[in-house]
């Protein structure tokens, strides 16, 4: 099949999470299965990530029809690195790069960490419109394009819009929701920008309680939607989680499907990990101890091997629940274990950290920052691992603890509930622990009850270090549900069996 990508992040040239990784890492699965996979990003400036001499630039220029008038663009044309299990043999994935310096040459992807772009509405309008207006300069016509979040959620209104009559329109869509608290919300009177009419404008389109979103239009518009968990897929139709958009989402509840992402296996192995201090596997944990008494070392905390190490990587967010990490954190404090904590975020959060760091230097270390390399020293010195959400759509972290024989300690909620399996201590099986409300209490409890399994039942621990380490995340199990719903949405798209 020939498959668009549309996407604002791409790893490893831009990325800010979970969507980047994705955009990455699937295309590459699809590749080597035989598929003409492509992505259309922007080309970001300021990014050490992003060279702009490393790729070709393509000759002319493009024209993207806009509703200020016609934009034009130089295209760069780059590739995913090749390496690692996905690329035996794969054919290229190639990547065009949208240059439109106005908008994109700036220090952020989306806008600095207190305000975005105001005209974001035009930069991402220009990313979708643009991918289209590049198939028709290359002449080649995709069989689905699969647009992901907000950003590129115009793209399945301008194929059904636009595109009417022309071959894209023959082109199925589908629209992944990476995470839906981010909409794309704007001025409805700003609508001329994306070069779509007002009759676009009702509660079945783009018009969401009076405001202009971006990611609306995309799930009535696209031939199937998707998002990155089973559970997440579910969750998002409640009023609960569906911010604001449930309604939408059930109406479409036939063709939502839930697909978890994987993850990248070369990168996370603890046994060829070259980020850790010694390698081990499922069958030798040797080195998992080296790997923690190194890190208590880094740390500033007392080097002992027995003494259980809970970790956490991740933005301070409220959505990652890391304000009832803090309360739950001032009594666990009084245990018989060591916190070490990787991220930024909340400035508020970073500073209460830090405090409780400072008044119990000999329990808790901060690491305020991101810092790839030490995620990996993290994953592979800790014991436990800290992830309760409140809502999480896929969730990375939980499954490289796991890989790791790092123990997650999760909410139930998204992507944590379809990978992480609780303990159960009659049978002494499990991946992790998992709680099912989130307060300061619910989680001090469930940190008690791993500790509690670590001092008194460690045959279990090491039982379920195993099990969890024996996990398969790879992208192969999760490229051909992509393949399929591909194939599905074509087929309703154009009425007929797939001719492949
Ligand atoms: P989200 O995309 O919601 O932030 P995910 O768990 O899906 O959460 O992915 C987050 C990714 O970013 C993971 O690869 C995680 O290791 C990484 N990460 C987050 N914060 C940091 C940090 N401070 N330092 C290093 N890596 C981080």
């Amino acid at each position: 099949m020939r498959i668009l990508f549309v996407a604002s992040e791409c790893a490893p040239f831009a990325k800010t999470g979970g969507l980047g990784d994705v955009v990455g890492a699937l295309p590459k699965w699809l590749a080597r299965r035989g598929h003409d996979v492509r992505i259309v990003m922007p080309l970001y400036g300021y990014l050490p990530t992003l060279r702009w001499d490393d790729f070709e630039r393509l000759d002319g220029v493009l024209t993207v029809p806009m509703g200020g008038g016609a934009q034009r663009a130089a295209v760069r044309l780059g590739e995913l690195p090749r390496g690692g299990a996905a690329s035996n043999a794969a054919p290229p994935v190639r990547v065009y790069f949208l240059e439109h310096r106005r908008w994109f040459d700036r220090p952020h992807l989306y806008g600095s960490p207190t305000e975005a772009y105001g005209d974001n509405l035009e930069r991402f309008s220009f990313l979708s419109r643009g991918a289209l207006s590049l198939c028709s300069a290359l002449n080649w016509t995709p069989d689905v394009v699969h647009a992901h979040d907000w950003q590129a959620a115009l793209a399945p209104v301008y194929l059904n819009t636009v595109e009417w009559g022309r071959p894209l329109h023959g082109a199925a869509s589908l629209l992944t929701i990476h995470n839906l608290a981010y909409q794309g919300e704007f001025d409805p009177r700003e609508l001329w920008r994306t070069g779509l009419g007002n009759e676009h404008l009702h509660a079945k389109g783009l018009e969401h309680f009076g405001a202009l979103n971006l990611l609306k239009g995309g799930l009535w518009h696209a031939t199937f939607l998707s998002t990155v968990s089973p559970t997440y897929s579910r969750e998002i139709q409640s009023s609960e989680h569906g911010c604001g958009l449930d309604g939408v989402l059930r109406e479409r509840a036939a063709d939502l499907r839930g697909i978890l992402n994987g993850i990248d296996g070369d990168e996370w192995d603890p046994a060829r990990d070259p980020l850790i201090s010694a390698p081990y596997s499922r069958d030798d944990l040797d080195g998992k101890t080296a790997c923690k008494m190194a890190l208590q070392r880094e740390a500033g905390l007392p080097v002992r091997a027995t003494t259980p190490l809970v970790a956490w990587v991740g933005r301070f967010a409220y959505q990652k629940g890391i304000d009832v990490v803090a309360h739950a954190l001032m009594g666990l404090v009084h245990e018989e274990a060591q916190f070490v904590l990787l991220g930024t975020g909340d400035p508020k959060a970073e500073r209460w950290l830090a405090d409780l760091a400072a008044r119990y230097p000999q329990k808790v270390r901060l690491f305020a920052g991101f810092d790839h390399k030490l995620a990996h020293r993290i994953e592979a010195g800790a014991d436990f691992f800290l992830m309760p959400s409140r809502f999480e759509p896929c969730g990375l972290n939980q499954m490289y603890s796991q890989r790791y024989g790092t123990l997650p300690i999760v909410r139930a909620t998204g992507g944590l509930a379809d990978t992480v399996r609780n303990y159960d201590e009659s049978s002494g099986r499990g991946t992790g622990f998992m709680l099912l409300e989130l307060s300061p209490d619910a989680l001090y409890h469930t940190v008690r009850w791993a500790l509690a399994t670590w001092w008194q039942r460690r045959p279990h621990i090491d039982a379920m270090r195993r099990e969890a380490m024996s996990l398969d995340w790879s992208w192969d199990r999760f490229a051909g549900d992509y393949e399929l719903l591909y194939r599905q949405a074509w087929e309703r798209r154009r009425g007929q069996p797939w001719r492949g």
